[in-house]
């Protein structure tokens, strides 16, 4: 992710025999392209390439009631049409649950997930609110109350310390234990858990470079947390900020984002640029590849916004 992070990473193994930059996108197919989805693969895309690395693109379509029909699909149509190709077959979590799986009976053999009956009700009446909401404290780690049926299955975050530096956002430091709790890895009748499913995911395809949206810096420490704890190698990170609307909202589905308008794909890939500080790209406005050439060759992460939120523009 740069000259200026690999060298100044002094707790990062970075050698002449690192391996290659491997990044990539991971939307969930919740809906179209929007303009918060776009600043994300544009980070993503740029930090690659400008490291002469690879990108993938990854669907996150874990939890099918959110997917939404044909969203798959025209993302990546918007992809295209705005000129950035992954390099390798896309990758759909909804295949991987065998994988996922795997994990969790590793975890689990190693009696570091336990089986939990709370209620969300039951949890945010008794629980302390940490960074990322209620914590959980830990009512079902010596095992069930007899009559109550499992509702999810819970990693033990005991004494876990994780701390690592993002090269946009800085140092993240936490007692995992007692900002967040034991996390869930699997409801019981539902999906495997996110936190899950993309550590298991970037270690299978040997991602090096994750670069995604703050919104994800405290789900950062329970994925480096299993990454530990399933003996994978934990990425570096760049968190950018995210897009918010004029009341403060990500822009999501559900806060009604526009779908990208991808026929005039140099002025949007532009709002997308300048958005994470960079310099915009004056070109014709159907030229994505000048626009990418340039963009590559003028991409500083030092540059991106240090903050996790930034209202987005008014778009073209
Ligand atoms: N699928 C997640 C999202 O769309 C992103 C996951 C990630 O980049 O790790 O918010």
């Amino acid at each position: 992710m740069g000259v200026d992070w690999h060298s100044s990473m002094a707790s990062s193994s970075t050698t002449a025999a690192s391996p290659a930059y491997r990044g990539r996108f991971a939307p969930s197919p919740t809906g179209p392209l929007h303009f918060g989805s776009l600043v994300t693969a544009v980070g993503s895309y740029l930090d690659a390439k400008a490291n002469r690395g690879t990108w993938l693109v990854r669907m996150e379509d874990l939890d099918p009631p959110r997917n939404m029909p044909g969203a798959a699909e025209a993302i990546l149509q918007a992809l295209e049409a705005l000129g950035m190709m992954w390099d390798e077959t896309v990758v759909y979590q909804s295949k991987r649950g065998d994988a996922y799986a795997a994990a969790l009976a590793k975890l689990k053999k190693r009696k570091l997930v336990y089986p939990c009956a709370c209620s969300r009700r039951e949890i945010s009446d008794s629980a302390v609110s940490g960074i990322d909401g209620p914590v959980y404290t830990g009512t079902c780690r010596k095992g069930l109350l007899s009559g109550r049926a499992t509702r999810a299955e819970r990693v033990l975050t005991e004494g876990a310390l994780i701390e690592f530096k993002d090269a946009i956002q800085g140092k993240v430091a936490h007692n995992l234990e007692r900002q967040i709790g034991d996390f869930v890895l699997k409801r019981a009748d539902g999906p495997y858990a996110y936190q899950l499913a993309v550590v298991v995911d970037d270690a299978a395809q040997g991602i090096t470079d994750v670069v995604r949206g703050a919104d994800l810096l405290d789900s950062t420490l329970r994925q480096i947390y299993l990454q530990q704890l399933l003996g994978f190698a934990t990425p570096r990170y760049a968190h950018l900020p995210v897009a918010v609307n004029v009341v403060g909202e990500k822009l999501s589905k559900q806060t009604l984002a526009a779908p990208i308008d991808t026929s005039n794909p140099v002025a949007m890939l532009n709002a997308a640029l300048v958005f994470l500080g960079q310099d915009s790209i004056d070109c014709a406005p159907q030229d994505t590849a000048a626009f990418w050439k340039r963009a590559i060759a003028g991409w500083r992460l030092a540059r991106v916004p240090r903050t996790r939120a930034e209202h987005a523009p008014a778009l073209p």
